[in-house]
């Protein structure tokens, strides 16, 4: 086993999964390189366990790593962490288990002889001479690369069952000559599983747990390259991914503290004929794609209440949805609950980011609010603003709503710090234009200090709040439940 040094590693994510133990059963590796590019390996066999899916998977990944970066891991330049499901393997290589089998003969301390000693030769001589580290990763904890391996081998299962009977499945192969072990395996490009980003082809989205949604405060700012920090490492700028609501805006993926960020500008908005809510929604299916567990968002407010000053950072928790556009989301089978909208965890890390960078300077950040959120781009008019008033609202602004839903909708967690850039018309007094371009251009720098700080403190999960309670199955199916649903 080699050193870990302070090189750039590669994630392989491994599963296996067999119906009927034994029983024809699929393999997936997920592969995710330090540049964000993923590559995925899977394939079927037939007859057999579980065990030798999940050792296959890894087989295949390291064998597909191998092949992609010899000289790298040689050199130690590159280090694989193997993120296992099967709690079997990941111990065994953890405890060495495996060379003391082989220096015994494949025999156990017991004496009992080992299984599956074909593919612990493999994987033993995969592993020989590269630097690796091992962790298990329980099977559906919400992990990105361990869900996607899993769907892999169930898609690899499926595929496989499906050609062995209708014979169009080049993917399953019933002569397994050309596989030492009886195991068939995707070939390396072209059956659709495959997806590698670096033929200037279909891109896939590389993983991020983390989001940043810019707005207005940071829009003048090449976030997060133009603030200089030393914690930050820009992996790739201008990520454009095909969506199913059109080509997506071009994303920046940054690594923060160990955490991979993929942030956007302008709440994905570009003129002039990509529509707010495809925007939206396109964004947020790129951060489902991702795996993105945590969302910072921030923007520019209007001020409903007297009591604010320009300048002053509202952290709502609360919004009124005064939009015209209705039914923006991904179409995913949820109800989603909008009982605490915005992360109570995600709203306290801003809050106290911000806390900390205006310490001293006399500018404050609340806590709380009720954010009205109206259409756009035009302001509001002063009756609007009497209504949004007496309704209880406490800023107005144009970027919470539909992004609060669509969060929720694919399951992260979303908190947004805004500025306080003008008194809506009406209130305490007419905004001057030259005040407004001040602060949108003067404060983006603060903003985007704000959000680093608040991705470093951030925990590295979406732990400690109950968003994830507030998104439950759809009552809407089309079959009736299935209480209902057997005949008298
Ligand atoms: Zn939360």
């Amino acid at each position: 086993m080699g050193g870990r040094g302070s090189g750039m590693s590669v994630a392989l994510y491994g599963d296996g999964a067999c119906s009927g133990n034994p029983g024809p059963g699929g393999y997936g590796a997920v592969l995710v390189f330090p540049d964000g590019r993923v590559e995925e390996v899977s394939g079927f066999s037939p007859s057999t366990t579980n065990n030798r899916m999940e050792l296959m998977a890894i087989i295949e990944g390291l064998r597909r790593l191998r092949e992609r970066a010899e000289e790298d891991l040689r050199s130690g330049r590159l280090r694989v962490r193997l993120f296992l499901d099967s709690a079997y393997v990941a111990n065994a290589l953890k405890n060495h288990w495996p060379w003391e089998w082989r220096s015994q003969g494949y025999r156990t301390n017991s004496g009992s002889p080992v299984k599956n000693v074909d593919l612990w030769e493999q994987l033993l001589e995969l592993l020989e001479g590269i630097p690796w580290e091992v962790a298990h990763v329980p099977g559906h904890t919400g992990v990105w690369g361990n869900e996607r391996a899993d769907t892999l081998a169930r898609e690899a299962i499926r595929r496989g069952l499906k050609g062995r009977t209708d014979a169009s499945g080049a993917i399953s192969r019933d002569s397994a000559a050309d596989k030492p072990h009886g195991e068939n395996s995707d070939p390396p490009e072209g059956k659709g599983l495959t997806r590698a980003a670096d033929g200037g082809g279909e891109r896939a989205v590389p993983s991020a747990s983390f989001a940043v949604i810019g707005g207005s405060s940071t829009f003048s700012l090449r976030f997060p390259a133009a603030l200089n920090r030393p914690e930050v490492r820009v992996l790739e700028e201008g990520l454009v991914f095909p969506t199913p609501f059109g080509e997506s805006p071009p994303f920046t993926l940054f690594e923060v503290g160990g955490k991979r960020v993929l942030t956007v500008r302008m709440h994905g908005w570009r003129p002039p004929h990509v529509s707010r809510a495809d925007a939206s929604r396109q964004v947020f299916w790129v951060f489902r794609e991702a795996g993105v567990r945590r969302i910072f968002a921030e923007g520019g407010v209007g001020s409903l209440s007297r009591l604010l000053e320009l300048r002053d950072f509202v952290i709502p928790d609360d919004y009124i949805d005064m939009t015209m556009r209705k039914d923006v989301s991904l179409g995913l089978p949820y109800l989603l609950i909008m009982r605490e909208p915005i992360c109570l965890v995600g709203a306290e890390i801003l809050a106290r980011a911000a806390e900390a960078r205006v310490r001293g300077t006399g500018r404050r950040v609340f806590r709380r609010g009720v954010y009205v959120a109206t259409d756009g781009r035009h302001f509001e008019s002063r009756s609007e603003v009497q209504a949004f008033r007496q309704m209880g609202g406490d800023v107005v602004g144009q970027s919470l709503v539909p992004e609060v839903y669509l969060a929720r909708e694919i399951g992260a967690c979303y908190a947004g710090i805004h500025l306080v850039t003008n008194y809506a018309e009406g209130v305490v007094r007419d905004w001057e234009h030259d005040e407004l371009k001040d602060i949108f251009y003067g404060e983006a720098e603060l903003v985007g200090h704000i959000l680093i700080d608040a991705l470093l403190a951030a925990p590295p999960g979406g732990e400690g709040c109950r968003c994830p309670t507030y998104r439950k199955p759809t009552l809407l199916r089309d079959e009736p439940p299935a209480a209902f649903s057997e005949a008298p």
